[in-house]
């Protein structure tokens, strides 16, 4: 079903539909749900699909006989390593792994950067005057608030379903040499499941820069996490920045917070050989190895670079239906009415949701009385601040397929009700 877009009701019908929408937000609220939308989580049925690791590992010696139970191996077990080189098209020496957060690992990147200085730097980025960061919107919020915490500034560019707006990076690369990164999650992007194309990936790359040091912060978190066949391949930023004279340019992250524990993975950056020698020195003085026992309990969890798709694919079965009822909810209750936009991402953890533009914030408010808990509005973007305050970001992975559709449905309701309420307040109409 398609709707006539709001717009074009006369007075007297928008009187009527900001009647409806009412009496279904009255009925809403009356219904006393209990729903959270906020956070990217993976369900309890997703983290059951782990729970094999419990009994793991069977062992206490790597496949070199070291023992896990040990000190040592900073850089991670080489089996771990060869498994994650694989799924991301790199060489073992170019990957390191760590703990369970890949971002402790951007962070302390970050801090190495700021109070050391990169291999290119040509003075720690404490000792800049000014450090800025590109930061692509909508993005995720933990990279701008990381960055923020450390007074770096950030400027933003357009996110398009291709990638980051280049022309807008490339010019704000090129004679600043303030500007000393960019934050990209290349595959199924948190918020809007934008996948960065070869050719986005290849100009990031090789574009000119004013800082020597210039990084690319390649968050590839949802690397493996398809959605439909229409598998998602991300570009290999570490070797066309080598190609293109930048070996040093892009450091990847990446985890298994979403593959097997959201809390109990393990984290793996990946980079220059000289980067992972850059990172492991400063590293060495803050651990004397990782938890190795449950880099063990995920080799054999895994088994193979295979085992790990195979995985993925059993998370599809679980998250896709799901989507399905985010996309249903909103198509029938907003297709055609001109007031709303979202993603049909093929992959990752998130729906973008654009609303009416000034509407995004009371939509939020609406839901949270009505028990429906969403991302503040305004959360994917520098500082919480969405200069239209249209976005809403949607995050279905939580609860169950059913409380998806009750929640969906009813956020659609504060949809309509939020931009049925500002057409007519435009229109000067009292209802
Ligand atoms: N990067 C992105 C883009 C994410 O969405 C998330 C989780 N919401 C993370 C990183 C966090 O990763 P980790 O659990 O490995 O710290």
């Amino acid at each position: 079903t398609t709707h006539a877009p709001l717009a074009d009701l006369t007075d007297d019908e928008l009187t009527a539909f900001l009647q409806d929408q009412q009496g279904a937000y009255d009925r809403l609220r009356a219904a006393g749900l209990k729903l959270d939308l906020t956070r990217g989580k993976p369900s309890p049925e997703q983290l059951d699909l782990s729970d094999a690791l419990l009994e793991l590992p069977t062992t206490t010696k790597d496949r070199a006989g070291t023992d896990v139970r040990n000190y040592g191996g900073l850089e991670g077990l080489p089996e771990l390593r060869e498994i994650f080189a694989e799924l991301l098209s790199t060489s073992p020496a170019q990957v390191i792994v760590g703990g369970n957060s890949s971002l402790s690992m951007m962070q302390a990147t970050i801090v190495n950067f700021l109070l050391h200085g990169g291999i290119d730097s040509p003075r720690r980025w404490a000792d800049e005057e000014n450090v800025r960061f590109i930061c692509p919107i909508p993005g995720y919020d933990r990279h701008f608030s990381l960055v923020g915490s450390f007074g770096i500034e950030m400027v933003t560019v357009d996110m398009r379903p291709d990638g980051p707006d280049m022309a807008a990076v490339e010019s704000l690369v090129r004679d600043d040499p303030s500007v000393k990164g960019i934050w990209i999650v290349p595959t199924y992007s948190n918020p809007t499941g934008a996948v960065v194309s070869q050719e986005i990936a290849a100009r990031l790359a090789a574009m000119p820069t004013a800082a020597p040091d210039f990084t690319i912060f390649w968050d590839n978190a949802y690397a493996f996490h398809h959605l439909t066949d229409d598998e998602a391949k991300s570009a290999d930023i570490l070797s066309l920045a080598a190609a293109s004279g930048h070996p040093n340019r892009a450091i990847a992250f990446a985890s298994t917070s979403k593959i097997t524990y959201a809390g109990s993975g393990v984290a793996v950056l990946a980079a220059s050989e000289a980067t992972i020698a850059w990172y492991l020195k400063h590293l060495s003085m803050a651990s004397i190895g990782p938890d190795k026992v449950n880099q063990l309990r995920h080799v054999q969890f895994f088994g193979t670079a295979q085992g790990v798709r195979d995985h993925m694919a059993r998370h599809r079965d679980i998250l896709a239906p799901k989507f399905a009822a985010v996309d249903a909810a909103l198509t029938d209750e907003l297709a055609g009415r001109g007031i709303a936009e979202w993603s049909r991402p093929t992959g990752g953890y998130f729906v973008n949701l654009d609303v009416l533009d000034g509407t995004a914030s009371r939509v939020v408010a609406l839901a949270k009385e009505a028990g429906i808990g969403l991302t503040p509005a305004g959360a994917s973007f520098p500082h919480g601040h969405d200069p239209r305050d249209r976005n809403i970001r949607l995050a279905p992975s939580f609860p169950e397929l059913d409380e998806v559709r009750t929640a969906m449905a009813g956020v659609a309701t504060c949809v309509a009700l939020a931009a049925g309420e500002q057409v007519a307040a435009r229109r000067g109409l009292r209802v």
